[in-house]
Parts: C-alpha cells; structure tokens; sequence
C-alpha cells in the first residue's frame, strides 16, 4: 500500500466555501476561522494581504515573483483533528465563473447571511449552485450585535425564498445591545454573549426541560421566557433536526452569532465540523464514481489564474485531488492529451508555514504551475488509474459586450486569442445569428477586463468592447428556431457549438416571448 493512512487523512478533511452576498461579513468569519485553527495569531490579516502570517510561505515568494495574488484562495488548517480546506469564492468586483466553478471542488457549504437584511441577491445564486450539486449547506445569521430582522422571519424568508428546510441550532437571546447570548438548542446550554453579567462562564447547562435554574439572573430577563416560548414553536412546529437530510443538502442547519465580535463562531465551527461531509466519492464521465481512498492520485483543474503580469505568462491550475496521495515531483496523465506531466512545480496551500512538508490527500487542493498545458475541467491521474471525471457544468452568463479587434488588419491574432481564451473557459462566446457579430458573455464584470488584459498581452491584440449590459440568456431546440422570433426585444445568437440561444433584454420580455411561444421551450444552462 502506498499511504496506510490514507483512508484516515481523507476522513478528516472538511473542504467548503463561504458563500454570501458582499459585506454580510464573509472576511471577518473567515479570520476567526483561522484564527482558531491556529493559522493567524490575530484577526485583520486575510484582507491585508501583506501583514498577514503567511509572509514565510513559498506560495507567497511565487506570488511575489509572479505577480499572482492567491494568497488567500485556498486556506487550510487543523482543528480538533480535522484538516480544513477553506476555498475562497470572491464576490464584488471578482465575481466571475471561477466563483461559481470553486463550488463543484467543495464537499459542504456555508452561507453568511446578515441578519439586518436576510436573503440578498448573490447569496441567492451562489445557493442554487450549491443546492444544485446536492451537498451540505450549512447557515450563519450574521451581525446579532446589531439591531436585526425578527429570526422567525429570517428562517421564514430562507425557507420560502431558497427552498431548503431549516433547522435552527441555537436560537438568538436578543440582539443589538439587547444581545444577551444564544440558547443553544444542539448543545443543549447557553452561551452567553457578556459572561461577566452573569458570573464568569460562558456557558450554562440546560436542564432535560431545556430550562435553566429559576433563581439565575437570565430568568429575570423578559427574552428569556419569549425563547423560551419561540423554542417550543419552533420544536413543535419545526422540523425535525435530521443529519441525513442535512447530508443530501435538503436540510440547512442554521447558526446565530455575530462574527465581528467572535461570538458563536466557536460554537459554529464545532458544530459544522461534525456535521460537514468528509471528501465524497466523484462522478466519472462513464457513470462510475470513484472512491476517495483509491490509492491511485487523481484530481480535476477547477480554475485558472493567470497572470496578470505581462512580464510573466504562467498560470496556475487549482486542482482538486479526488482519490490518493500527491507527491511532489509525482508523474500524472493529463487525461485530454494523454500527455505525461511531471508534478514537481506545485504548491499546496498552508495558512501556517510550519506545517509546509504536509502531503496531499483527496479532499485537498494543490496549485500546479502551468504553462499553458491545463484546462479548466481537466482531469490528472496517477499510472493506469486511466479516468475522466465529469466535466463541469456551464453556467447562464449575465453580462454581454459586443467585441472586436480594434486594429481590421490583426483579425488573425484576434481570432486566436479570442478562441483559446473561449476554450480555458476564461469567457463565454456568442455569435450574432445572421450578422455574425462577436458577443462575450460573463458572470461577473471582472472577466471582460481580464480578458482584454491577456488579448493585448498574450495575444497582442486590442479589442474594442462595447457594453451590452445585463440580459437574460435561454437556449432553445434548434428545431424550433424560426428567425421571425427575433425582435427588438431579444438577440438571436449562437453559441460555440452552434448552439441557439435568445439574450432577452429583461424579464418582461421573455415573459412576452414564453407567451407568444408556449410550445418553445426556454433553457438556461446551471
Ligand atoms: P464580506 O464582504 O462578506 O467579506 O464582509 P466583511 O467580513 O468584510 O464585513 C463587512 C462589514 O461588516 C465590515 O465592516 C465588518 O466589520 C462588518 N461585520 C462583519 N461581521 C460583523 C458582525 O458580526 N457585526 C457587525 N456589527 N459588523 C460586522
């Protein structure tokens, strides 16, 4: 056997992703996450990159070297046994595919949520890709230091918006400067937001009547007998907590603390550790799954980070290692080409430099240094393990640009760099339908200008890129295109596998179309 402890090492790692809308405080509960795992010696190091403790790892001499800022893509660490692999998904102005494809690497999911403003849009979307894949969703109701929504309304809005039963662990004793704790409904105690009000310890044991005793100052306390009352609503009412459920992803456990002020975070943290999946077995293109715990190495590239420095052309593939151990300088198939490749420029990724000698197990994620060899999607195998893991899925761009090369004379360099960068999956590309004019589709605003960045740079071609702004993309069966769809209200493309599809300009008018089209059937991708 190559590793005997391979089945060990895969069992302890919990690899997830933080998903939310910008500014429910994604950042802050991360550096408490590591910060308790012992990776930063204190909070305020993620978002200031170069104060941060991770200064001595060789990740950040690559990323200095090459101008790549992935310091904080991937951060892992030990807690209570288990190794964490936190994967970040960038929101605001980063927002792009590579969010989205980050989702298909993990094996649970966290949703931030601000407790003053509930379900936001992207913390919407993120969620439907994750309830998609049918993994663990877990939910953490943010800022209960500030003046929030009712949570029944909160689990309400969570319920009927996203569709996912709820399940509350513990249950807000107030809020804003009314906050006194949390009534712990799983760890049976409570957990008290300012101890010293109430004689040291943060935590007070339930009785098997879920009370506490009547001569404790908290009884004096109006919230108490109102939880006490939303609790038995709420187990009477409510679901029943159900970890298989929470296992298939129909189930989300929901969590109340405030992460700013590192209250419930702990609490959080243990509780989800339990709970979230250990690496699952992956999907192959023939139908097959493949076990974490064959020995064999495998993995897939997720995303690609290109350089954003002319000077230096190299990449780096994320790879998610599905089954056995990644040994540095190890020999792999890349699957597409059938092509050797030797694995010796790779990086994993350690939030603490003393754990750098650490190996690679299915659940992790390592950085292979590229030179253009890697797609996204591709899959890498040791010896004859001889497999091809699913491909990822498409996912409905929202934002268009009309393209073109700025220069008529440099068609060739332009067609180039526009199909190779189409092809690594950097962008999506349509074309008009009789005019044949070129459209880019993105998830996030950032991919346009990374693309028009590399076009110059790589492929030496300036493009010309005229906003279309957001629109609704939906493919129909090609055998129920009739040009006469087409109408001031839509745009009748292609896509690169002459694929039709229509980019309605809103909702109101691909509700006319579904009207005046019932029998045509509207497709959007994942
Ligand atoms: P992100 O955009 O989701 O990563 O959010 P950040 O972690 O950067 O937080 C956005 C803002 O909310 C920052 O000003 C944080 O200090 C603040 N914040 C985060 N968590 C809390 C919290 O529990 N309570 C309060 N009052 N503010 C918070």
């Amino acid at each position: 056997m190559k590793n005997p402890n391979l089945k060990q090492q895969v069992d302890s790692r919990r690899t997830f992703a933080i998903i939310s809308h910008p500014d429910a405080g994604k950042t802050t509960i991360t550096e408490k996450l590591l910060y308790f795992g012992g990776a930063i010696r204190q909070a305020g190091t993620v978002k200031g990159k170069k104060t941060g403790n991770f200064a001595t790892s060789d990740w950040m001499e690559i990323e200095k070297q090459r101008g790549i800022s992935v310091t904080s893509s991937v951060m892992q660490f030990d807690y209570e046994g288990k190794r964490v692999n936190i994967l970040d998904t960038p929101g605001h102005e980063d927002f792009s595919e590579d969010t989205y494809r980050t989702l298909m690497a993990v094996d649970s999911a966290v949703m931030v949520i601000d407790s003053a403003k509930g379900i936001e849009a992207q913390t919407k979307k993120l969620f439907q890709v994750v309830k998609r894949r049918g993994i663990p969703i877990f939910t953490f109701i943010n800022k209960l230091d500030r003046d929030g929504r009712d949570p029944l309304e909160l689990l309400e809005e969570l319920e009927e918006l996203l569709d996912i039963e709820s399940y509350p662990m513990n249950w807000p004793l107030g809020m804003g400067k009314g906050l006194e704790g949390l009534y712990d409904i799983y760890n049976k105690r409570i957990e008290f937001y300012r101890p010293e009000n109430y004689g040291g310890e943060a935590y007070l044991p339930l009785d098997e009547n879920g009370e506490i005793p009547s001569d404790h100052p908290l009884t004096k306390n109006s919230i108490y007998r109102q939880v006490l009352d939303e609790v038995e609503l709420l187990t009477e009412a409510g679901d029943e907590f159900d970890p298989a459920k929470v296992d298939r992803g129909e189930q989300t456990p929901v969590f109340f603390g405030s992460a700013l002020t590192n209250f419930g975070v702990q609490t959080f943290l243990e509780t989800f550790l339990q709970f979230a999946h250990a690496p699952y077995a992956h999907e192959l293109e023939n139908g097959e799954t493949l076990s974490p715990y064959e020995e064999n190495f495998s993995g897939f590239v997720f995303k690609i980070q290109a350089n954003m420095n002319p000077a230096h052309r190299d990449r780096i593939a994320f790879v998610r290692v599905c089954s056995g151990t990644f040994e540095r300088g190890m020999d792999v198939t890349l699957e597409r080409t059938k092509k050797k490749m030797k694995l010796s420029n790779v990086t994993q990724f350690m939030a603490d430099a003393r754990e750098n000698i650490q190996e690679a197990v299915a659940g992790d994620i390592i950085g292979v240094y590229d030179t253009g060899n890697y797609q996204i999607g591709d899959t890498i195998f040791e010896g004859k393990l001889n497999v091809s893991f699913e491909d990822l899925p498409s996912f409905t761009p929202e934002l268009f640009m009309k393209v073109s090369a700025k220069n008529v004379m440099k068609q060739k360099s332009f067609h180039k760099g526009i199909y190779q960068l189409v092809q690594e999956g950097a962008i999506q590309l349509y074309k008009t339908y009789l005019t044949e004019e070129y459209i880019l589709g993105a998830v996030g605003q950032l991919q346009f200008e990374v693309f028009q960045h590399r076009m110059l740079n790589e492929y030496n071609s300036e493009v010309v890129m005229t906003p279309m702004g957001s629109k609704i993309a939906r493919w129909i069966d090609p055998k129920d295109l009739d040009e006469k769809m087409s109408s001031s209200r839509n745009i009748l493309a292609r896509d690169r596998f002459d694929q039709p599809l229509f980019l309605f300009e809103n909702q109101f008018a691909m509700r006319w179309f579904a009207d005046k089209y019932p029998e045509v059937e509207l497709k959007s991708l994942m």
